[in-house]
């Protein structure tokens, strides 16, 4: 598999990854254009950053263009498991709150309701509503030791008005039966989709506003050019534009940007599908397709019912590209998916496995807007980015049209640098040990 620490950037026919999504959905994307020679803003990535905020662009009459490497989405924008949550990066309110005060984690929020609703207004126009399912987000105390903490997390965001629930052992067994579940915090308006039909969505929104979509055109180089704008070279010819959007995010391959993909940790998340479970291995369970939940380990695991009734459960997976697909990983998801439902032990294969991936910054929380002369990026979400990633394309354009963004950490400095960058990846496997002895 593709990896951005160590090959050229991706494309521009590489084969989809076989995600659950590609291959149960009919996604209707809109056509896509020949590659443009001059246009006012090129996007490096045509996921949902890049697509987003290639339709703010458009939509304030500037002529834009996206260079997808391969098919549109085909990075994680088509492989996520499609929870639509009200966060970014590794911070909580709380946390927000305590580096850098309490109006700071307001504005946070308030950033994120945003996120929240402009994924809904594209739900909105796709006619299937992106197979939403509303039960709520919830997350859920795997072990006993783990209640306290999330209660006080409950208590924290009920203090900053956020719409949740407290779920005890008791009520949460109606929910899910499991011996690794004792008490949950549900996000009420949070909520699950098929991420497929979501970029498809925004896609379409995209083309409607007037943006020209590329496919299977990664660009080869890219150089700022001062006061001429940036100069790129694509596998369908060179193009000038004025100001260049990197949306390409965990993607991102260090041979293209390296001062920018030094910035980021691109880490890989991996997922298992079950076959479709009888009615009695479902209600074995007691799990419904309406929820979404993760669960308190360091090293997070993630699952829900699909509306077919798969079990879709998510964790971390390889470090290296090349060892994404070994079957070691998807038996890894198995035997965590046996701990959480022990009912489900005669499933011992999985349907589909794959992985993609995401981009983790040094302090935990993404960075949008300019990073040099003509070059704007975003890129850090650590993993949590179906809903962000609608506003950071949609505040990434407003930066690279001229408009100041809101005084956030996000938008107000930029992604650390890794120390040693070169040995990210031995870090990442230290940090994945002792996230597993924690745990
Ligand atoms: C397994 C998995 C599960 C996840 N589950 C969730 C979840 O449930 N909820 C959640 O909030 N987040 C989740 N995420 C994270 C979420 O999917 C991402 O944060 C989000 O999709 C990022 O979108 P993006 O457009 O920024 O990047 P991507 O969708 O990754 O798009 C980047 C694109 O850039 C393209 N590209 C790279 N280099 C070039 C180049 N040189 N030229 C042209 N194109 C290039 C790539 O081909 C790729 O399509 C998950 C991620 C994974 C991998």
């Amino acid at each position: 598999m593709y990896d951005p620490l160590v090959n050229a950037p991706p494309g521009p026919h590489d084969a989809p990854g076989a995600s659950y999504w590609q291959l149960h959905t009919q996604a209707e994307f809109p056509q896509c254009a020949d590659a443009p020679e001059d246009v006012d803003f090129a996007i490096i990535g045509g996921g949902y950053t890049g697509l987003n905020a290639a339709r703010t662009l458009a939509e304030n009459g500037h002529s834009v263009a996206v260079f997808e490497a391969n098919n549109l989405a085909w990075g994680c924008s088509s492989r996520n498991a499609g929870f639509v949550m009200k966060s970014t990066g590794r911070l909580g309110l709380s946390a927000w709150a305590k580096r850098f005060g309490e109006d700071v984690a307001k504005g946070i929020a308030q950033e994120h309701g945003l996120g929240l609703r402009l994924i809904e207004k594209t739900i909105e126009e796709c006619p299937e509503h992106c197979q939403r399912q509303s039960g709520g987000y919830l997350k859920v105390a795997h072990k006993l030791a783990s209640v306290t903490p999330l209660q006080q997390q409950y208590d924290s965001l009920r203090q900053f008005e956020q719409p949740v629930e407290w779920l005890d052992n008791s009520a949460l067994s109606q929910v899910i039966d499991s011996p690794q579940a004792h008490a949950a915090l549900r996000f009420t308006d949070c909520f699950a989709v098929n991420p497929l039909l979501l970029a498809a969505a925004t896609a379409r929104r995209a083309a409607k506003a007037g943006a020209q979509l590329v496919e299977h055109c990664p660009v080869t180089s890219a150089a700022s050019l001062g006061k001429k704008g940036v100069y790129l070279e694509t596998a369908k010819g060179n193009v000038r534009a004025r100001k260049l959007l990197v949306c390409s995010n965990g993607y991102t391959s260090q041979q293209l940007l390296p001062k920018l993909a030094s910035r980021s940790l691109p880490v890989l998340s991996s997922i298992i599908t079950t076959p479709p479970l009888s009615q009695e291995q479902a209600d074995s369970i007691r799990l419904s397709p309406e929820y979404a939940i993760m669960d308190t380990r360091i090293l997070k695991y993630y699952f829900r019912l699909l509306p077919d009734n798969r079990l879709l459960f998510g964790g971390r997976g390889a470090i290296q590209g090349k060892n994404a697909e070994d079957p070691v990983f998807a038996k890894r998801l198995l035997k965590a998916m046996h701990q959480t439902f022990p009912q489900l032990k005669d499933i011992t294969q999985w349907d589909h496995f794959w992985s993609g991936w995401v981009s983790v910054s040094l302090d935990d929380y993404p960075r949008v807007g300019k990073f040099s002369d003509n070059i704007y990026a975003s890129m850090g979400y650590c993993g949590a980015g179906v809903s962000f990633s609608a506003l950071a394309g949609q505040r990434l354009a407003e930066c690279a049209m001229g408009a100041a963004l809101p005084k956030l950490p996000y938008y107000q400095s930029q992604l650390k640098p890794f120390p040693l960058p070169k040995f990210r990846r031995l870090a990442q496997w230290f940090y994945y040990h002792y996230g597993r002895l924690l745990d």
